[in-house]
């Protein structure tokens, strides 16, 4: 049985937990039929060769999200769709559906940093970004790297390294999910290098990429340990997993041969990566410099470049907090939330398609608002309740029952919660009291609403 095998094994690498890595007797990577669970049938449909879409006018950017923080996953009957975190059966070990799959993030000990690196180098000639950080808007093909595989439906003797789901390699799986299942690279020889190659090569079956037996090409089965090198070639080579195996083409690179060339099929669907010098031009609408934001605030810039625009990258501290790949014009928005209070280094990056990068600083301060300070959410506030009258949205705090407000606040009913309001102001023209009753009935029906949206958020 190979599971016997598999056990003895352990023992050759003691120092790690092995959850169903195939390795033979030098501790190597084997990968073999059983290690991509991507289809290598033939396309459905018959397609006698792949037609190369048309250069483009604009060359179209594509994205892609390098996932090692893990996330929860639905493998349904439906389509695959990056932004929902939704794949289809074509992903599932079993052929079954799977909600609501926990995907953990990367082991701690592989070199994560390195293997984003030798990620982005496999991609680094062509027309795509890679980033860590989850577009908020736009198109995007997602890498989740983590795990097992044990929650989408694959046996943890499996020793599945990844799956994409890609149902054809005629084209781009434009907001595929690709999955590579680090615990499987755990104990090999080479693992990040291992694992570096099962996500260039499971991101690369949602490019259009299908098998090919050339060792050195990271769409082969023959692992990095014995080619020692991987990356897309430009060589045509028959399609299947390793040198000893060729098999028929899914979707053929030309009409007359069984054959296919990862470099040349990535050339043609992506487009290759600009090469200019000439930085973008970078402008931060907001916020200003020496700034106070809250907690929860937005990023906007302007950015154009002379060939191509690949991303707006906004860093807290020298840290990644968000991007955008699809501005509206020339306007790029990104939104930061749950920043901590107290002084703060933004920087804000234009990068280029040729990888010409453009910076700006701001100096800004974060913090809650307090009492009667502006607001936008409820979480933008020291005691978590921003109400809102006609423009106005300011924070407020709970009043009554012995407790009153400070000076210049009013305790005023807002449909049975006593919040502190502004004494003044309200722009009221009805003679009497503070707050007025415009004002009023403003603030009431709003503060209901966002208590009824905190209760429903606390579920
Ligand atoms: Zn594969």
């Amino acid at each position: 049985m190979k599971s016997a095998v598999v056990l003895g094994l352990v023992l050759l690498a003691p120092q790690v937990a092995l959850a169903g890595a195939r390795v033979d007797a030098t501790g190597a990577l084997i990968r073999d039929e059983h290690s991509c669970g991507t289809t290598t049938e033939p396309y459905p449909v018959a397609v006698s060769s792949f037609v190369a879409p048309p250069p483009a006018a604009t060359p179209t950017v594509r994205t892609v999200f390098l996932n090692g923080k893990g996330g929860t996953y639905n493998i349904t009957s439906g389509a695959t769709n990056a932004a929902t975190n939704t794949a289809s059966t074509i992903a599932s070990g079993n052929g079954r559906t799977h909600m609501g799959a926990v995907i953990p993030p990367v082991e701690a000990s592989f070199n994560w940093p390195y293997v984003v690196a030798c990620v982005k180098k496999h991609y680094e000639p062509y027309n795509i970004v890679i980033t860590e950080t989850e577009p908020t808007s736009g198109s995007y093909i997602e890498a989740v790297v983590g795990g097992n595989g044990s929650s989408t439906g694959w046996s943890t003797g499996s020793g599945i390294l990844g799956v994409a789901a890609a149902d054809n390699f005629c084209g781009v799986t434009e907001k595929g999910i690709a999955f590579t299942f680090s615990t499987n690279h755990l104990g090999i020889s080479k693992p990040n290098d291992e694992l570096c190659a099962t996500i260039a090569h499971e991101i690369g079956h949602l490019l259009a990429l299908e098998h090919e037996v050339a060792a050195v090409d990271t769409m082969s089965y023959v692992p990095f340990a014995s080619s020692m090198k991987k990356s897309f070639t430009n060589e045509n080579a028959a399609c299947g997993t390793t040198p000893s195996a060729p098999r028929s083409c899914s979707c053929p690179t030309t009409g007359t041969g069984q054959v296919t060339s990862s470099g040349v099929k990535l050339t043609q669907f992506l487009g290759l990566r600009p090469m200019e010098k000439v930085a973008p031009e970078l402008s931060i609408m907001s916020p200003d410099d020496k700034a106070t934001v809250r907690p929860a605030f937005t990023v906007t810039a302007t950015a154009s470049d002379d060939t191509a625009m690949a991303q707006v990258l906004v860093l807290l501290d020298g840290v990644e907090r968000g991007t955008s790949v699809a501005p509206e014009g020339t306007t790029y928005t990104i939104v930061l939330d749950s920043v901590a209070e107290g002084p703060h280094v933004l920087e804000v990056q234009a990068i280029d398609l040729a990888g010409n990068v453009t910076t700006q600083k701001r100096d800004i301060t974060v913090a809650f608002g307090a009492l009667g300070e502006t607001c936008s959410a409820n979480r933008d506030c020291k005691g978590n309740m921003c109400a809102v009258t006609g423009e106005d949205s300011f924070c407020t705090q709970t009043c009554g029952d012995g407790m009153g407000c400070p000076d210049d606040f009013a305790c005023a009913d807002a449909g049975g919660q006593q919040v502190c309001v502004p004494s003044e102001g309200g722009g009221c023209s009805a003679a009497g009291s503070s707050p007025g009753a415009g004002g009023l009935l403003g603030l009431l029906a709003v503060v209901m609403i966002s208590f009824r949206r905190r209760r429903a958020a606390a579920r």
